[in-house]
């Protein structure tokens, strides 16, 4: 089997140990709806995900940062490619596309906080090994 990058779990939002089991329950195609819906641990490796109580409320900063580079990049686009619109089309455009985007800033703010600050360490011992557990 081939080793994981650390690029490719975070893409994919997998697991920081074994880079193989998912982080959340559903794709968005699978159900839109639920995209909040995290595994309590590793489908994979059994790692416990939220790694002590209240840990997912540290991914708010990520989610802040996150927010601030869409809201800043939208603000950016108007700006240079459509020729600095009224303010009232930064006002109604820059939310709407947070908005769109909110489900992907979510998950991307706990796997970022998962990888960048949960205390572990990828171990590709734990990617080879069948996985135990596929419900
Ligand atoms: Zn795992």
């Amino acid at each position: 089997m081939q080793e994981k990058s650390l690029g490719y779990a975070i893409l994919n939002h997998k697991c920081p140990r074994c880079r193989t089991g998912d982080i959340f329950r559903y794709s968005f195609l699978q159900k839109p709806a639920k995209f909040t819906a995290t595994h309590k641990n590793c489908p994979h490796c059994d790692l416990q995900y939220e790694r002590e109580p209240g840990f997912f409320f540290g991914a708010m900063y990520v989610s802040y940062a996150l927010t601030m580079a869409v809201l800043l990049g939208t603000a950016f686009i108007l700006y240079n490619f459509f020729g600095d619109p009224e303010l009232i089309v930064y006002i109604t455009t820059v939310p709407v596309v947070v908005l769109l985007l909110l489900p992907i800033i979510f998950r991307y703010s706990r796997t970022l906080f998962l990888h960048g600050f949960g205390g572990v360490s990828y171990n590709p011992t734990l990617a080879k090994q069948s996985s135990t557990d596929n419900s």
